[in-house]
């Protein structure tokens, strides 16, 4: 049996494995998306199985239905979130005169091999079984286990083992796993907790509108903004709350689907308070008075956010205020690291005050190490993130066999 590495190894983005015995399983097909790079295109599939809903995990998947249609297991909620960011990928790719790695006739023809699954559910294959965990990462994402001649291999893909507003975090309770094929994004630290961090930032957002500023708070579309409305709507605030862009659909979406939600009361709450801007119009007249937006794009790439830091760009009493990790090479990381923001041909010295804060949907580094000892696995296999070598080399010193491997290894199991 052979793991073949065919994107995500050792950096974060354009995910792909595929384990290939007689049958060959994919587990993800991402795109890098910062430059629209695909994984390696295998020569053929069995089955598709995608994690979740993120670009770097489902970006590529439909370009695989060129030539062939596999099966494809997902939930419901990644499904239709799922369909909501290639839509926006194919729109974006249109605008900005970029290749575009599929088109919708292959949207339509992986649509048509869709399998649903959910959380605790055991699917019987031809030749093997896939069970599907909570992964307490986004709404819907799930952790995989496939069962293939004779060998038990535990996918993560991105996952989170502490519980949030949003999510229950995963609590997956299994044993004798052969192959635990895990992410390692935050091998590196841990994450401040979770308490301080809600009140820090709404600390921030608070004290910028009782200077009369307005909080610009980009998010990712997909979880962050819903954590981040329900992060505001906790404390009460006495101010305005609005919600632009992508996240308006993706926290609908997720409500849609309240089985894969901690607390859709509390959620659908926050969403109703918050007021919904969807015009420039309405943009232009908000930032007129105190107030927070919860707004895409989550790095400044695109969307309203961007509208929002050009028309404030030059106001003291104004935040931005960011809410997780942010990529090389955006916008958004520029800005944080020179105070300019460089986009769309401007580029603009930021007078606005600027803060970062870790709302975090990836486990930390002492939830990865304890995740690989509560599985106890024959072999580790480290990917997604800065520091597959080093975490892989770590688990090798706590007598795990470990390995990091490069895109484009084939591994044999
Ligand atoms: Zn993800």
């Amino acid at each position: 049996m052979k793991l073949n590495c065919l994107g995500g190894f050792r950096e974060v983005g354009k995910n792909a494995v595929l384990v290939e015995a007689k049958k060959k399983i994919m587990f993800d097909y991402g795109v890098k998306v910062e430059t629209g790079e695909m994984p390696i295109m295998p020569k053929s599939v069995d089955a598709l199985v995608l994690n979740h809903a993120h670009l770097d995990h489902v970006g590529s998947a439909p370009a695989l239905y060129k030539r062939q249609k596999p099966d494809i297991f997902s939930t419901i909620t990644t499904f239709e979130l799922g369909d909501m960011i290639l839509r926006d990928s194919l729109k974006i790719a249109r605008i900005e005169h970029k290749k575009k790695n599929f088109d919708r006739k292959e949207m339509e023809r992986m649509k048509k091999s869709r399998v649903e699954i959910t959380y605790g559910q055991n699917y019987e294959g031809d030749g093997y079984t896939l069970e599907f965990f909570n992964a307490g990462h986004i709404p819907g994402s799930f952790c995989c286990i496939l069962e293939i001649e004779g060998k038990r291999i535990f996918y993560t893909s991105d996952f989170n083992t502490d519980t949030t507003r949003l999510l229950k975090g995963a609590n997956i309770k299994t044993k004798d796993i052969d192959v635990l094929i895990m992410e390692s994004t935050y091998s590196n630290r841990d994450h401040p907790p979770r308490k301080e961090t809600d009140k820090g930032f709404f600390n921030a957002v608070q004290d910028t509108v009782s200077n009369g500023g307005v909080a610009v708070i980009p998010s990712f579309a997909i979880g962050r903004a819903a954590e981040v409305l329900m992060t505001i709507d906790s404390f009460k605030p006495d101010f305005p709350v609005y919600l632009d862009g992508m996240a308006r659909s993706a926290t609908e979406i997720s409500l849609d689907h309240p089985e894969f939600i901690r607390d859709p009361k509390a959620l659908r709450k926050a969403f109703r308070r918050a007021r919904v801007v969807d015009s420039d119009i309405m943009r232009k007249k908000v930032i007129k008075d105190p107030c927070a937006i919860v707004t895409t794009s989550g790095l400044l790439e695109g969307g309203p956010s961007v509208r929002y830091v050009k028309s404030l760009y030059n106001n003291v009493e104004s935040s931005i205020i960011f809410t997780g990790f942010l990529i090389p090479k955006t916008a958004g990381r520029y800005l944080v690291d020179t105070g300019r923001f460089v986009t769309e041909g401007f580029d603009l010295k930021i007078k606005m005050n600027i803060q970062k804060f870790d709302f975090s949907a990836h486990t930390g580094r002492d939830g990865l190490f304890n995740f690989v000892n509560k599985m106890n696995p024959e072999k580790v296999v480290c990917l997604h993130g800065d520091y597959c070598e080093r975490f892989a080399s770590e688990l090798r010193g706590r007598g795990f066999d470990a390995i990091a491997p490069v895109n484009g290894d084939v591994v044999d199991l």
